[in-house]
């Protein structure tokens, strides 16, 4: 790429005027430089690697003819979803990368025939997203919250996901005691258990009585070892029925949680609906949910009290703070789902930064505290429950490939250049 700035594109053109033409000097301009003479990128390169922490999670970087490079994270339905960016590579390759709308517009709408509505292929999408607006901070030399409108809050509060929470369960006192010792000031727990023995059958998505009350009993364990001010949720992963669903979330009343997730499945909005309608216990619900149009009839319908977006798969940066602003409008605020690296738990703050609406942000990596202190060279992001946002350009954490390439998925290959 030449280095021309706009003014020697003027000189050259007034020294030659025989040459250039009035409108092919407007389209070297257009082409070649932008407004404020920064010499215009391309995207030269897309580059993938898995790892395997919890779940999959899918690295993508996108690489430029002027030397710098956007790294998103994508998760959960992102295996596949390697297979799927090689599909957009031919669209995307010399594509400037700042016209991140655009370029997002362009591959959705390639795809509607392809299943770009939901799943993999947003995944996919969603990791080139976040790459694309890490290379855009670091392309202007600002943060990606500032770029997406601004902060809102200096740090992120997090929930610190399942810790291990059984009365029963050897070593769940450390583990409570490593909540506290770490800060944090709200926790999620799983209560759902498929292999619970007071299960009647194995496939039916009743709970039976003494299912209920084990459940229940958990919730009350937790709540009594930490004190009132910690917040807690609890999740149910949408693996029972409207009954139940609705048992639960009348029982677990007297807790006052921060709010109880998906008690049953989330496609099902009027019945979403129901169990809201029944109970003074919040309800949150959204994880497996992609684009504005999956959560558009749960907002309209008033069927959840909080939503969770998952930011890593449902559409990116931009797309969350479209869901975001949705949900504001019936003022229902956001609580991410977030099960990834510290890249994808940055980007994820980035837009929880943005947004007015933010409640809090899912944190799952408790059980992997080592590797999380090492997986980006900034080390260990989180103190006392928070994520502060700092003024590096772009997400502003950048991969340690060493500690990475501890957890590379088998039989995969690690950036290889295409
Ligand atoms: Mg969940």
């Amino acid at each position: 790429m030449s280095a021309f700035t706009r003014r020697q594109w003027i000189q050259g053109a007034a020294a030659g005027a025989g040459v250039f033409s009035l409108s092919s000097l407007a389209a070297a301009l257009q082409n070649t430089t932008t407004p404020y003479q920064r010499p215009k990128l391309k995207i030269t390169d897309i580059r993938t690697a898995y790892v395997s922490a919890h779940g999959p999670q899918l690295h993508v970087r996108i690489y430029t003819d002027q030397g710098i490079f956007g790294h998103g994270e994508a998760t959960d339905s992102a295996l596949g979803a390697a297979a799927i960016i090689g599909g957009f590579r031919r669209f995307l390759i010399g594509q400037d990368p700042l016209n991140i709308e655009l370029l997002w517009e362009r591959v959705r709408t390639m795809g509607i025939f392809a299943g770009a509505q939901a799943g993999q292929y947003v995944t996919a999408l969603t990791g080139i997203e976040i790459a694309l607006w890490d290379l855009a901070g670091k392309a202007v030399g600002l943060p990606v919250y500032q770029l997406l409108g601004g902060k809102c809050r200096d740090r992120i509060r997090l929930y610190c996901d399942s810790a291990g929470h059984r009365p029963e369960e050897p070593g769940t006192m450390q583990k409570f005691q490593q909540v506290k010792d770490l800060g944090f000031t709200a926790l999620k727990i799983d209560v759902d258990d498929g292999r619970d023995p007071n299960r009647w059958d194995p496939v039916n998505w009743t709970a039976s009585n003494a299912e209920i009350d084990r459940m229940v009993k958990e919730v009350a364990f937790v709540r009594e070892n930490f004190e009132p001010r910690v917040d807690l949720a609890v999740d149910m992963h949408g693996r029972y029925d409207a009954t139940t669903g609705k048992r639960m979330a009348i029982e677990l009343e007297p807790f006052k949680l921060l709010f109880l997730e998906e008690p049953v499945p989330a496609e099902n909005v009027p019945v979403m609906r129901d169990i809201r309608e029944s109970t003074k216990t919040p309800i949150c619900a959204g994880e497996n949910l992609f684009l504005r149009h999956g959560f558009r009839e749960l907002l309209e319908s008033r069927a959840v009290d909080i939503i969770m977006p998952d930011i890593q798969k449902c559409g990116g940066l931009l797309e969350s703070r479209k869901i975001a602003d949705m949900a504001h409008t019936y003022y229902i605020p956001m609580a991410p789902h977030c099960v990834v690296s510290p890249i994808g738990t940055m980007a994820s703050c980035h837009v929880c930064a943005a947004i007015p609406n933010f409640l809090v942000l899912e944190w799952h990596w408790i059980s992997r505290w080592k590797l999380w202190g090492e997986f980006v060279k900034e080390g260990n992001i989180i103190d006392k429950g928070y994520v502060a946002l700092t003024d590096r350009p772009g997400i502003g954490v950048e991969l340690n490939e060493e500690a990475a390439r501890r957890v590379q998925t088998p039989n995969t290959t690690w950036f290889v250049a295409s």
